[in-house]
């Protein structure tokens, strides 16, 4: 499947945003190019343009896309799903994207950034249940144990991961236990522990044209 490939934080400078795509890099001030050249890429980023409504909704699209780092047929099947879901659509949506494996081995400190926890997940280095799960976008539900497959904790990459994400704050509806390698689907969470800098509403309003 087609990735993006270039500089991250050029997609946070287009956002004009943080969207820590870079794992702990993000959290330095002097090494986030966001903090460093607030203004877009390209030889127009900083001349000021009147942006639009769909231009508006557009940009929310594009920055959850980049957050989750999700291609735009997949995330226009997340919307399908979520929309014909109860309740309400851009909750459904965040909620469906961030119960992805790969973003739960991301919140959970088992990778410094999603695209690491995304390689991890590749890598067979992860387990659902006692049973290797190397999709990505594999969803997890309340009760799921998620874990770090047999002999592989030991490994220094894990340990390195570890070593950044000691004190990284974990969404409550995840249970994280780097010393067993284990991470357990407590809940499915609510809008409120989704912190990403998204209005989804603006989202819905683009795809119910
Ligand atoms: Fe974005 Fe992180 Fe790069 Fe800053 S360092 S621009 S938050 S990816």
């Amino acid at each position: 499947m087609a990735r993006y490939i270039g500089s991250v934080c050029r997609l946070c400078r287009r956002e004009g945003e943080k969207l820590f795509l870079k794992g702990e890099r993000c959290y330095k001030s002097d090494k986030c190019a966001v903090e460093k050249r607030a203004y877009a890429p390209g030889m127009h980023g900083q001349s000021r343009k009147k942006v639009s409504e769909y231009g508006l909704q557009l940009r929310e699209k594009q920055k959850a896309k980049r957050i989750y780092g999700v291609l735009e047929t997949q995330f226009h099947n997340y919307f399908v799903k979520a929309n014909a879901q109860k309740g309400i659509a851009g909750d459904n949506l965040l909620k469906l994207l961030e119960q992805r494996l790969d973003n739960v081995v991301y919140r959970a400190g088992f990778g410094r950034s999603r695209t690491e926890a995304r390689q991890v997940v590749r890598h067979n280095l992860i387990q659902v249940n006692g049973k290797k799960v190397n999709i990505p976008s594999y969803q997890v539900k309340p009760g799921d144990v998620v874990s770090i497959k047999e002999g592989a904790l030991s490994m220094q990459r894990f340990k390195d991961i570890f070593d950044t994400t000691s004190g990284r704050v974990i969404p409550e509806w995840l249970l994280s236990d780097p010393e067993n390698g284990k991470i357990t689907v407590q809940a499915v969470p609510t809008r409120e522990q989704i912190d990403i800098p998204v209005n989804e509403t603006l989202i819905v309003e683009l795809y119910s044209k």
